[in-house]
């Protein structure tokens, strides 16, 4: 899970990271009011959406003087903004993070990650921070160093002085990154965080570091035990489909293609995907009903499909171990006649029952094609898709 800047600026004061002094705003009136309280000589604006990039593409303002606060605001609230990271829909920008502007010496790179390759929790740092960033990554690698915490051991000063040194931090600055490096690390443990991303993390003319950026992302397998994490979702930042889908027990992931793919368990759910590609096509969606499919499920799942314009065609393959082949294929009917699909929708069962359930699949009058192996239903999906486009 995700959560906005602002928030994650909360948890950084929390433990002891220094962050420039700010406040939420949702009105251009509110933005003035918290401008004013600042009392600085000049303010940063900043969206608050789920993703970064926002500096590149406006999201990021710099305001002289209170009208310029308002006018900004005004400006982005009730927008979208399309970043980088977002697609091409944009997220919607509902708040605002008005903070006092800051002289900038230098911007930094730090971020603390859970790296699956050693299984540890590492740091990661660069002394050329900032919007560009994945620029540095791609054509001087050499620029960006990590490096891990002992499981055991825990973070150890060692490990900050290593950092302060690409940093270029020495003396009373080294001191200074060792309690945000340790901030972050408390953090990272404490609330199940796997990454915890700083950029930039600035270094002032006055010599001191803060924290100008804040990305903090959560193991969503963790959040049951995190209710205060948890209370700062911001549904409106995510997927409405993958929104509605959680609600109904579905596991529904959108994609780039146009095939609709409707399948039970995790697993065979991205086999199928795997060979719908192979077969030259491009799913539009990863869906995993679940274990016990009912027709109410099927419906849902249906539904959630075929919101999405894209969708040329649907795959459902379904495996009856729990429940049977022929159950399946009666909800699978009855899903259609319900909410009248009429793109062409193949279907592969298999397991339990799976005569009765293809018998029942045939002849039906509906734009429907029962598939006896997998093969094949992929290759028959991918050529009914290609046909419609
Ligand atoms: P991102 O583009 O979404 O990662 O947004 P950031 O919060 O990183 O802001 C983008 C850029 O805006 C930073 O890299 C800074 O160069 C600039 N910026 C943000 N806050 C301040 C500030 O207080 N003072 C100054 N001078 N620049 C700022
Ligand atoms: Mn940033």
């Amino acid at each position: 899970m995700n959560i906005h800047e602002y928030q994650a600026k909360h948890l950084f004061q929390q433990y002891a990271i220094p962050i420039p002094e700010g406040k939420y705003a949702d009105t251009p009136e509110s933005a003035e009011q918290a401008a004013r309280a600042l009392n600085g000589d000049g303010w940063v604006v900043k969206a608050q959406v789920h993703a970064g990039g926002r500096g590149k593409v406006g999201g990021v303002k710099l305001a002289k003087n209170l009208a310029e606060v308002m006018d900004f605001s005004r400006e982005l609230l009730g927008k979208r903004l399309v970043t980088i990271q977002t697609d091409s829909a944009g997220l919607p920008i509902n708040s605002l993070l008005i903070e006092k502007i800051y002289p900038i010496k230098r911007e930094l790179y730090l971020s603390l990650i859970l790296d699956r390759a050693t299984e540890r929790v590492m740091f990661i740092a660069s002394s050329s921070g900032g919007m560009d960033i994945e620029a540095v990554a791609h054509d001087t690698p050499e620029k960006i160093i990590s490096t891990a915490v002992h499981p055991a051991a825990g973070l150890q000063s060692y490990t900050c002085r290593k950092v302060a040194y690409t940093l270029g931090l020495k003396g009373t600055q080294l001191k200074a990154l060792e309690k945000i490096m340790f901030g972050m690390y408390r953090l990272f443990l404490a609330k199940d965080a796997t990454q915890i991303e700083i950029n930039p993390l600035i270094e002032t003319d006055s010599g001191d570091l803060l924290a100008l950026d804040a990305k903090i992302n959560f193991d969503d397998n963790a959040l049951a035990i995190h209710p205060d994490i948890l209370a700062m979702k911001d549904p409106t930042q995510e997927d409405d489909k993958e929104n509605e889908a959680q609600q109904f027990g579905l596991n529904y992931i959108t994609l780039e293609g146009n095939i609709g793919c409707m399948v039970n368990g995790a697993g065979l759910a991205m086999a199928t995907m795997d060979l719908v590609k192979l077969k030259g096509g491009l799913p539009a969606n990863f869906l995993d009903v679940g274990g016990g499919t009912n027709v109410e499920k099927v419906c849902e799942a249906f539904k959630l499909i075929l919101s999405d314009g894209s969708v040329k065609a649907v795959l459902v393959n379904i495996f009856g171990g729990i429940v049977k082949c022929d159950v399946i294929a009666q909800g699978i009917l009855e899903a259609m006649k319900q909410i009248h699909v009429t793109v062409p929708v193949v279907v592969r069962l298999e397991g339990t029952n799976v005569e009765q359930g293809r018998a029942l699949l045939t002849n039906t009058g509906l734009n429907l094609y029962a598939s006896e192996d997998l093969n094949h239903a992929a290759e028959q999906v991918v050529a009914l898709a290609k046909a419609v486009a």
